[in-house]
């Protein structure tokens, strides 16, 4: 009946319903999940609006899918459902240069939107390290950061409105000049569970006249971090500043041959954009406040090609480390700036309890880690141990004043954790916004919620 309606609607050609195509929508970045009924590739939001319609007639659930790239099983089914795939939905819609924005289809791929505006002077700023395959409709829905979001803000700063599709099979559109509550920020970061983005606007900013791009080597992971936050605290935004530790260093330089020091035991990628003189004096700034730190090195990128291969190995950093184990396991907390050198030995700690190699790349300017955990997924005691090292990495940054998660989201995988920063009066409060949008819970069921929360909480 499903599968019928669903091809009735669609066309056959664009509902996907074999076992092989069914196990590759089954998962994400983070996790395996089960099965979906069946995967739909629409190609406008008339088709999204009658595949919920259907899901709605047949209490199937609906889960929007980007890339797949998210590391926290956001676009995970977890009780069957249809998977809404945005493959088809990826085109550069609308260029607004005059008003400095642009409209696009949920489905594109962030760096695909830089490089096809490039020519017109303006970019579009968050960058995901993963931008060369996440969209950005999955960056709406993680609101997703980035090395440059320390300057320029995450997602939500960038998203000027929102076309959706609700649990209804109705469409609204939502922008942030609209008067009342702003619906627009509220949609952005929602994983899915409040309605499904079937277009965005979104800001586009000049690209700046000049840009310096330096690392600076430090002799120990500590002092890099009392460096990041000395350079934050005397008032300097750099446009990124991103850390490295000797094991990323080295498994980047294998991997790429990027231009950074293996000798160092961290690495601080920093960059500066804005009027040529403004680049210069932050040069200047920054490095004395490296060197003062204990920087054995500053150097800057001398051509383009050199800033981009630095770059390239910092974003790259992820793939790299599959030369030092088969799995990895990237966790994602939050601290204040300060804290950084306490979160960075207990992730130290931990992973040497339990045997775990460990390898730091990070927002650093942010306070945002990500210890990527590397093991072998055939070994159980590897992996009971990354689970533990996690479950220590995310507490330890709450008594540090942090948070569970800077950036990748919730999904499954923090769900049981929201109960680390909230009370249960307060994820009810959050269940009944929800329940206003998605009062079946049809739109990707089960995510974000510890089990057992609802708005009933609240009303009695
Ligand atoms: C190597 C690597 C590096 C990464 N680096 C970063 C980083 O620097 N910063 C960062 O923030 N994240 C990073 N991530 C995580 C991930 O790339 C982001 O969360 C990204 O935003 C997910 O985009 P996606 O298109 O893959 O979405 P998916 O993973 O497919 O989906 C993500 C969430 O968005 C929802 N969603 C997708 N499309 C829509 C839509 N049209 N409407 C409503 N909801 C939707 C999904 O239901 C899901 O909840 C990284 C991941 C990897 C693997």
């Amino acid at each position: 009946m499903l599968i019928e309606r669903l091809t009735e609607a669609l066309g056959a050609d664009a509902v996907k319903t074999s076992p092989e195509d069914l196990a590759c929508y089954s998962f994400d970045a983070y996790s395996q999940g089960v099965l979906p009924s069946a995967v739909v590739l629409p190609t406008s939001a008339a088709q999204v609006s009658a595949v919920v319609k259907i899901a709605r007639e047949l209490e199937e659930p609906l889960i929007a899918r980007g890339s797949g790239t998210g590391l926290c099983g956001g676009a995970t089914p977890i009780r069957a459902g249809i998977v809404l795939s945005f493959a088809r939905m990826n085109q550069l819609l609308e260029l607004d240069i005059e008003n400095r924005r642009v409209r696009v289809a949920p489905g594109l791929v962030n760096l695909q939107l830089s490089e096809r505006i490039a020519s017109t002077g303006y970019f579009y700023a968050p960058d995901p390290a993963s931008q060369r395959a996440s969209t950005i409709g999955g960056n709406i829905g993680t609101n997703a950061g980035g090395p440059h979001c320390l300057a320029y803000g995450t997602t939500v700063n960038h998203v000027l409105a929102l076309e959706i599709v609700d649990d209804r099979g109705e469409c609204f559109t939502t922008g942030v000049e609209d008067l009342g509550y702003d619906l627009t920020a509220l949609l952005v970061g929602s994983e899915g569970t409040l309605g499904i983005v079937t277009s965005a606007w979104v800001r586009l900013l000049r690209i700046p006249p000049a840009t310096g791009v330096w690392l600076a080597a430090f002799p120990s992971i500590e002092s890099a971090s009392e460096a990041v936050s000395a350079i934050v605290g005397a008032g300097i935004v750099p446009t990124a500043l991103e850390m490295m530790d000797a094991t990323i260093v080295r498994a980047v330089e294998s991997a790429y041959a990027a231009g950074y020091p293996e000798d160092a035991a961290a690495v601080l990628l920093v960059e500066s954009s804005g009027e040529p003189e403004e680049v210069a004096s932050a040069d200047a700034a920054i490095a004395r406040i490296a060197r003062a730190h204990g920087a054995t090195k500053w150097q800057a990128a001398k051509s383009a090609e050199q800033r981009d291969a630095l770059w390239r190995g910092r974003k790259g950093a992820a793939g790299a480390v599959g030369r030092i184990a088969p799995n990895y396991y990237t966790q994602d907390v939050c601290v204040p700036r300060t804290r950084l050198p306490e979160m960075l030995a207990a992730v130290d700690e931990a992973a040497r309890k339990h045997e775990i190699v460990v390898g730091n790349v990070f927002h650093a300017g942010d306070g945002n880690l990500h210890p990527l955990l590397l093991y072998d997924k055939r070994d159980a005691r590897q992996v009971a141990a990354v689970i533990e090292i996690g479950n220590v990495v995310l507490a330890r940054a709450v008594e540090l004043g942090g948070t569970i998660s800077g950036e990748h989201g919730v999904g499954i995988e923090k769900r049981g954790g929201m109960s680390m920063v909230y009370r249960t009066e307060d994820l009810a409060a959050m269940a009944c916004v929800r329940d206003v949008f998605d009062p079946h819970a049809l739109l990707n069921p089960e995510k974000i919620f510890p089990a057992g929360i609802s708005c009933r909480e609240m009303r009695t």
